[in-house]
């Protein structure tokens, strides 16, 4: 049996009751948060407990970044994510009951930043459109051990949010912009939306102390593809990193084939006829983006290859859903329920207890497999959690 599994939850909800031999109160959620080594708050430090503190998975990865899902829904309707002939007007989002609440989200937090956890990424569906969202950004950097604090957005109610988002500790930002052309922009949201709404928000977002800023591109072969160089180009020496992803199957709904891919080393190859970048080194073991660094100076770009060269093997990633599911990859099928246990009163070494298993039991390694199966035409289809689900 994989390590772990006695401490998972039944699908009826039930619980099983970890072997552990202390007990500790529960967080509290608003205001104070403890931090994990504070003994006398009740929450106790992972490595008091008969688990490890820093968990890794079947591949020796350890748990280090968690991306939360604040909502399922998004003003913007991008065909690679949430087509608008799916998600119209008539399309039924998760109801409010089933949403984890902020206190809820903030004690998963809490709780997981015990094992290792030290970067968090609100995403969606829009984390913008979420109400009173930098109430929970000032929840989530009042935690001690979260280092890093982020966002990902489609940078429409940017300007209106940036100065309560820093205000309330919100760290850097990554903005979503897929072209610059208000053409092809307009295609790609899938809401006629203009580019101006977005770039106003990115100026407000620098204006505000967010930074560094970056710009992340799905690249769509015949779609946007002939718009990179002009994305790169504006904001080369902004100080903005813009970064261009490879159009993945993300989902099951986004018409994804690998005709509609461009590799990166394209891309690179088209940016450098005018504006020649050298690669870099990552800022740190595991980071998504291959950096590249304009030879003059003025500035960076990153690619990311999840298609032609898959970084599974660093994937220190966990994300939890909009209803409390724990997934351990992107394009995962399913998750560790953890709004059940927590709202059947699980206590905060039941639910580290769970966190730690799901995460000791991973053997996730999608992009690697479906890059290898791509290339031997053993190409199988599997169901997949939808990105606005799980966040990017
Ligand atoms: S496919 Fe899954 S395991 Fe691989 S890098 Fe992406 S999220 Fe991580």
């Amino acid at each position: 049996m994989p390590p772990g599994n006695s401490q998972r939850f039944s699908a009826s909800g039930e619980i099983s009751r970890c072997q552990l031999s202390v007990r500790a109160t529960k967080l509290v959620h608003v205001g104070y948060i403890p931090h994990h080594r504070d003994i006398g708050t009740g929450f106790l430090a992972a490595s008091e407990l008969n688990r490890p503190s820093h968990p890794v998975d079947q591949y020796q990865r350890p748990l280090r970044d968690l991306r939360i899902s604040v909502t399922d829904r998004c003003n913007f309707r991008c065909p690679y994510c949430m087509p608008a002939e799916i998600y119209g007007e008539r399309y039924e989002f998760l109801p409010r009951a089933d949403i984890l609440t902020f206190e809820e989200i903030t004690r998963i937090t809490s709780l997981i930043t015990s094992l290792g956890v030290s970067k968090i990424r609100l995403t969606g569906g829009e984390p913008l459109i979420r109400a009173d969202l930098p109430q929970l950004i000032g929840m989530l950097s009042s935690i001690p051990d979260v280092e890093d604090l982020t966002l990902t957005t489609n940078g429409y109610l940017l300007e209106k949010f940036a100065n309560q988002l820093v205000e309330a500790g919100l760290q850097r930002i990554t903005v979503s912009l897929d072209s610059l052309d208000d053409e092809v922009f307009r295609k790609m949201n899938g809401r006629n939306f203009d580019t101006e709404p977005v770039l106003k928000g990115i100026a407000a977002a620098e204006k505000a102390g967010l930074s560094p800023i970056k710009i992340n591109a799905v690249v769509e072969k015949g779609v946007n593809d002939h718009t990179l160089v002009e994305l790169a180009r504006h904001f080369k020496g902004s100080g903005h990193i813009v970064r261009f992803i490879e159009f993945m199957d993300v989902g099951n709904l986004n018409g994804w084939n690998m005709e509609k891919v461009v590799p990166s080393r394209e891309v690179i190859d088209a940016i450098s006829a005018e504006l020649p970048p050298e690669p870099i080194e990552p800022n740190y073991p595991g980071e998504v983006a291959r950096r590249w660094r304009y030879v003059d100076g003025d500035g960076e770009i990153g690619v990311i290859t999840s298609v032609t060269e898959p970084f599974c093997g660093d994937c220190t990633r966990a994300r939890l859903t909009t209803d409390g599911n724990l997934v351990t990859c992107l394009f995962a099928a399913g998750g560790t329920d953890l709004r059940g246990p927590m709202r059947a009163g699980a206590s905060d070494e039941e639910l580290v207890g769970l966190i730690s298993s799901t995460w000791q039991d991973r053997t996730d390694r999608y992009s690697a497999e479906r890059t290898a199966t791509l290339n031997t035409g053993d190409e199988r289809p599997r169901k997949k959690i939808e990105m606005y689900q799980i966040g990017g």
